[in-house]
């Protein structure tokens, strides 16, 4: 057991705050703690390693905590419990790729616990980055070296890989955000600031261990998704080994805005088969203006993954992968909305 200062924040300034101030003289070793599924995990195996713990459950009672429809949308706070927004009526019935993706997440125990904001910024799950025995890791220890490479690569992403890192983006919440046009709102030292939610993460590269843009200090307070044409018509799929409490082998999280059979916008992500929440976007503007027939799937599907990259283990996701997307692609288009 390693020593951490433990304190909590009572309002999202002292929050943001006392993190930049300790991070600017520690190096960056203060952490925001909410539901703590995925951080105590890291800390019990060793492998994150805070100074200092900022719990931020006492915000829950502010708009942290809230479920809000309007403004041309719907807001969902960093502190909103997965459960609360997998099993809201409203969300599953005009946002149902948002619901989906939380449902199909974790255990009912966990969602019970864990928050929309920690759910974003899990990290990977890669086995060489859980277990500090193994030395080379670029994301844990970075210019160690990376153990998966030639490795057992089953797990491992074949999209947006680098020669620095393959470890695959595990969440399921972050395709559906993706696919449905989100954006983030953060509060940082100097100010409020919002970006579209696709850009928060960044490609593993020569930095694997950089894994958002998120500054020192910045913490996410809300997440918007606009009601738009393809929100009521959407879906997530997820493919597992088994059927509850698994991460994804490949996921998809589609809108269609359709006009009879003919797709007039198509948005779609993946997950489970890259190293951050993979918006596809060829493939999606291979689809605008066609008739979605299986033809157009196929294509959208192959658009898609064409940029794959397979290691040893995990060539397989490259065509369960397009299946899924494809499936999909065809639930979405027979919606009833
Ligand atoms: C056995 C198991 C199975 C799982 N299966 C799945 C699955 O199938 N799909 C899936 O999506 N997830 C899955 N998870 C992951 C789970 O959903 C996450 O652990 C959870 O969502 C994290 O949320 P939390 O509130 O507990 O985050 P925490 O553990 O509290 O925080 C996680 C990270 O986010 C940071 N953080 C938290 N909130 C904020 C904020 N507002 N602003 C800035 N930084 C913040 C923390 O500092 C920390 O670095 C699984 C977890 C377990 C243990
Ligand atoms: S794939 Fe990434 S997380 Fe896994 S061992 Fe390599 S560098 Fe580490």
């Amino acid at each position: 057991m390693r020593p951490f200062i433990f304190d909590s924040a009572a309002t999202p300034r002292e929050a943001v705050e006392t993190a930049q101030a300790w991070n600017a003289g520690t190096n960056g070793a203060a952490h925001f703690l909410a539901g703590g599924t995925t951080l105590i995990d890291l800390m019990k195996l060793d492998v994150m390693r805070p100074e200092r713990l900022i719990d931020i459950n006492a915000l829950e009672s502010s708009d942290f905590g809230r479920i809000v429809f309007g403004e041309g949308g719907l807001w969902m706070g960093a502190l909103v419990r997965m459960a609360d927004a997998a099993e809201h009526p409203q969300i599953i019935r005009e946002f149902p790729a948002i619901a989906q993706s939380l449902q199909l997440a974790a255990s009912q125990q966990i969602r019970n616990m864990a928050t929309l904001g920690g759910n974003v910024l899990q990290r990977t799950r890669c086995p060489y980055f859980r277990d500090v025995s193994y030395r080379e890791c670029n994301k844990r220890d970075p210019g160690s070296g990376c153990a998966a490479l030639d490795g057992f690569s089953r797990s491992h992403a074949v999209l947006g890989t680098s020669d620095q890192c393959i470890a695959s983006y595990p969440g399921d919440l972050a395709q559906a955000l993706i696919a449905l046009d989100a954006t983030v709102d953060l509060a940082s030292p100097s100010g409020l600031r919002r970006m579209p939610f696709a850009e928060l993460h960044r490609r593993p590269q020569s930095r694997p261990d950089m894994e958002t843009v998120l500054q020192p200090g910045e913490l996410i307070v809300s997440f918007f998704v606009p009601a738009a044409p393809w929100a009521r018509r959407s879906v997530f799929l997820k493919v597992r080994d088994r059927v509850s409490y698994e991460f994804a082998l490949a996921s998809a999280a589609v809108g269609l805005d359709l006009s009879d059979r003919v797709v007039r916008e198509a948005r779609i992500a993946l997950g489970g088969v890259a190293t951050v929440p993979w918006r596809a976007a060829e493939a999606e503007a291979l689809l605008r203006g066609t008739a979605l027939d299986e033809a157009a799937q196929d294509a959208a599907a192959e658009a898609a993954f064409s940029g794959a990259q397979a290691r040893e283990h995990n060539g397989f996701k490259i065509e369960l992968g397009k299946r899924t997307l494809k499936r999909a692609l065809a639930q979405a288009a027979v919606m009833e909305i």
